[in-house]
């Protein structure tokens, strides 16, 4: 169609960056664009971007080089997200065919963006990290029909030593309960059944209007009606309280999973990392959630080869690992990252070094998780059906607590459609997947 307007977008990094690219979808469509799949077919192509590590950003780059050429056939290219925040008009001198560069917190502006960019200009939209605004935006693209996140706090204030995302997200901002519970109700009224409270830090909430806490925000959307499930993330222990177990004790709905990052099991480094607790503090927080009614699985994040981290002291992250029984983890090599405080540190572990520490965590992990997933064997667990897996002829499950599930129906049987809720007799076990048979 001529003079039609189109995007293709990509997206890098976490949930946050994937939800904001939801909303960035639905506000150009809003504006008359239309997406499409493939950057050839983009008038617009836009990359949503992640700088949490050196790797994640190189691949934009990478990105922007091998497509350089298709500017002469009039595509216009634009760099969203975090590496936009952080490297702002350098990036046109490092990739001159882009013209609009836009930190999150400036979405807002994206409508007056686009046209100066369908101008012929350049647009910049970097962000005021001091803002206290919220991105509300009625446009919001979800790309699954039943399970959709609802952001609750934008930026983080505080500023962990390795980390990026206060520079490039701007400080800690929440939306009020009312608009989120007005959001939960309107995904709750469209057909979706589960939603992810999303946060750089969820457990410091504030609610703006101060009508309720994280954790009575988190069992008033609970009982949002038409919601079967609920979660949220990240959560910070230093942050995390009592209450919020209490909540999912009392509320069905909140789903049986906290991920916790620990980041480290030794106190020292954790206060080298400024992380604000210490490794008793954080086993306290464990053992609340092991205390509850319900078993709560626990999931966590971990740095190895942080400046200074001695060999007793990556010990004693996998001693945690044992005294914790995490049902999974999401480990990284420690990368410096600019601006931040740990930059000025010496990366003093070599990259050898670094790399066997976190084979030798992830190898440690694979163990207990494939001890600790045993216990699901012989159950009969509730999931929500995600999808298809032709090639095995096994449907797709997710359980509460947030592990894949895949089995089979009883031949005769219908198959349960996406986006359903099934329960399924487990009778294999595996680290990272459990495999069943629907029951009835
Ligand atoms: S809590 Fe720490 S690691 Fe998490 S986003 Fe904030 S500064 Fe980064």
């Amino acid at each position: 169609m001529a003079n039609e307007k189109t995007f293709y977008l990509e997206t890098f990094g976490c949930q946050m960056n994937v939800h904001d690219s939801e909303k960035v979808v639905g506000t150009l469509i809003s504006q008359g664009y239309r997406q499409v799949e493939s950057v050839e077919e983009a008038g617009l192509v836009l990359y949503n971007t992640c700088s949490i590590r050196d790797k994640a950003e190189q691949k934009v780059f990478h990105r922007l080089a091998d497509f350089r050429k298709l500017e002469r056939q009039g595509k216009k290219f634009g760099v969203l997200g975090c590496v936009a925040q952080q490297e702002g008009e350098r990036i046109f001198a490092r990739a001159p065919h882009v013209s609009l560069v836009c930190g999150s917190a400036s979405y807002r502006n994206l409508p007056q963006m686009l046209v100066e960019v369908e101008a012929g200009k350049r647009s910049t939209g970097l962000d005021d990290r001091q803002t206290t605004e919220t991105f509300e935006t009625e446009f919001t693209a979800r790309s699954n029909p039943h399970r959709g996140y609802i952001t609750i706090t934008e930026g983080c204030d505080k500023f962990c030593a390795y980390c990026v995302v206060p520079y490039t997200r701007g400080r800690e901002r929440s939306r009020t309960s009312d608009a989120i519970l007005a959001e939960a109700r309107h995904m709750a009224d469209s057909g979706y059944t589960e939603v992810q409270l999303l946060g750089q830090n969820v457990n410091s909430y504030r609610d703006p209007l101060r009508k309720k806490t994280f954790s009575e925000l988190l069992a008033s959307v609970g009982q949002v009606p038409g919601l079967k499930r609920v979660r949220f993330t990240t959560s910070h222990p230093i942050d995390f309280t009592r209450d919020i177990v209490d909540a999912i004790d009392a509320v069905p709905t909140l789903c049986d999973h906290v991920h916790l990052p620990v980041q480290s099991g030794s106190s020292r480094v954790l206060e080298a990392m400024q992380r604000e607790y210490t490794r008793e503090d954080y086993l306290e927080r464990i053992a609340w959630i092991k205390a509850a009614r319900r078993e709560i699985s626990i999931t966590t994040d971990i740095i190895v080869g942080f400046p200074g981290e001695t060999e007793a002291e990556f010990e004693e992250t996998l001693s945690l690992l044992d005294e914790v029984g995490y049902d999974g983890t999401f480990s990284f090599k420690y990368s410096p990252r600019p601006n931040t405080p740990a930059q000025t540190m010496a990366d003093s572990i070599p990259e050898e070094e670094k790399a066997r520490r976190l084979a030798v965590l992830q190898e440690h992990q694979k163990q207990i998780q494939t001890r600790l997933s045993k216990r699901h064997t012989g159950q009969t667990i509730e999931v929500m059906v995600e999808g298809k897996n032709r090639a095995r002829e096994q449907l797709i499950g997710r359980t509460s607590q947030n592990k894949p599930l895949n089995f089979t129906v009883t031949a005769g049987n219908p198959e349960p459609l996406p986006g359903s809720y099934v329960r399924v007799h487990v009778s294999a076990s595996f680290p990272n997947s459990l495999l069943g048979e629907m029951v009835g």
